[in-house]
């Protein structure tokens, strides 16, 4: 993957893609702006090398057409604020006014585009679209690690186009971060893996077994494994259509001496709801109609013990229903653990994100990944097109 260091940037216009597709709130404040902080230093630095630079990104999911609620100014204004500089705002992406806005930048001076998909040429990657994107600009650079898993005109269409493509350093530093601590790592490397659904992570489940040396499943995907073992899981959410799959799964991971960890005890509730009844169980003990909505102690402490060993940890999905506080405490104990290692941890996917942020540890694990699907998706052993496209 070619850098943007490796590059003569000085005096160059330099078309950047961003991942600005930050939460806003219903008054289209920004609630959060980690994903512009996450760009500052690759920004900072080609201000410094005098290049003139045009930010892009999308935001939220507009439905054909400019859309206000969607406008990316709030994130040029909140730039200008970080770096202390003005940020020129072009009213769209494409079209002769952004020409002459562009044709007028002096090195060290930037201007952000309007959300890329108010044009549904964006998604459908439409090849005029992306020569009219590459055309603004001498130098490509991808620094949207969370959207590289698109086949979209900003990420992969514009690079057949541009006379020069190149990472930025979010881009570099995200799939470094990744295979340093999966197919490099410090060994023992242990996997924590939850969430809902054993589907959507079934293909990172299996690509994982090749490096592992061990993994812990929680979350409502480990109810499916749990079933394949012959525990009764009552009214808790599964996948009966995986449970051979989890058996193979389990079987594959015996076979290769990997030390799969399932949860031994569990917090079962009569509803899903915070204000639920909730009891801990063990795994035969689930009353009819009940739910396991969280590992139980006994669990986190094992999963705990485990994690102590790691020499590399990669976590993605929360233990339990996180975002309830009687079914918080597991992933609180897997989080705890994790921060309280001394091995190399990754960090993935939105929802483990936002769960280690509610654990309070996000200043304590090594990494925390800015993309979800992206992450995922490099878990599951597939190349980004993002960044086949720079190759
Ligand atoms: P994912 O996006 O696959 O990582 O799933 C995250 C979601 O899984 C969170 O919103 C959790 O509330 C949910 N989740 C975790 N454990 C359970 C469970 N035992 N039952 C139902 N939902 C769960």
């Amino acid at each position: 993957m070619k850098s943007v260091r490796d590059l003569d940037v000085s005096g160059k216009t330099l078309f950047i893609r961003v991942d600005y597709n930050l939460p806003m709130d219903d008054q289209g404040n920004i609630s959060d702006d980690n994903r512009i902080r996450a760009t500052l230093e690759l920004i900072t630095y080609l201000i410094e090398k005098k290049s003139k630079l045009i930010l892009a990104s999308h935001l939220g999911r507009p439905k054909g057409g400019r859309d206000k609620k969607f406008s990316l100014k709030p994130a040029a204004v909140r730039l200008s604020e970080l770096l202390n500089m003005p940020v020129a705002f072009a009213e769209d992406c494409i079209g002769d006014a952004v020409k002459k806005q562009v044709q007028a930048l002096e090195p060290g001076q930037i201007l952000m585009l309007e959300n890329l998909r108010f044009h549904e040429e964006e998604k459908k990657n439409d090849p005029d679209f992306s020569k009219a994107l590459a055309d603004l600009c001498d130098v490509y650079v991808n620094d949207a690690f969370a959207v590289s898993h698109r086949d979209q005109a900003s990420v992969t269409g514009i690079t057949r186009y541009a006379k020069s493509s190149a990472a930025g350093f979010l881009l570099e530093k995200e799939v470094r971060s990744y295979y340093d601590s999966v197919e490099h790592p410090k060994k023992p490397l242990i996997v924590v893996i939850g969430g809902a659904k054993v589907s959507s992570k079934l293909a990172a489940l299996e690509n994982m077994l090749k490096f592992v040396d061990c993994m812990i499943i929680g979350g409502a995907m480990a109810n499916t494994f749990l079933a394949a073992n012959g525990v009764d899981t009552k009214g808790s959410m599964i996948e009966t259509d995986l449970i051979d799959t989890a058996s193979g799964i389990m079987a594959h991971a015996r076979e290769k001496g990997i030390n799969l960890l399932l949860p031994s005890d569990l917090v079962v509730a009569d509803r899903f709801d915070k204000d639920a009844q909730s009891r801990t169980v063990s795994l035969n003990e689930i009353p009819d109609g009940w739910m396991a909505l969280d590992v139980g102690p006994e669990s986190a402490k094992r999963f705990a013990n485990a994690i102590a060993s790691a020499g590399t940890i990669v976590w993605n999905g929360p233990m339990g229903v996180f975002e309830m506080g009687p079914f918080a405490a597991g992933t609180q104990a897997v989080a705890d653990a994790i921060a309280g290692s001394s091995a190399f941890s990754v960090v993935g996917g939105g929802d483990t994100g936002l769960a280690a942020k509610q654990c309070g540890i996000t200043e304590k694990v090594s990494y925390i990944s800015t993309g979800g699907g992206a992450f995922l998706h490099m878990m599951e052993g597939k190349v980004l097109p993002g960044v086949a496209a720079l190759e």
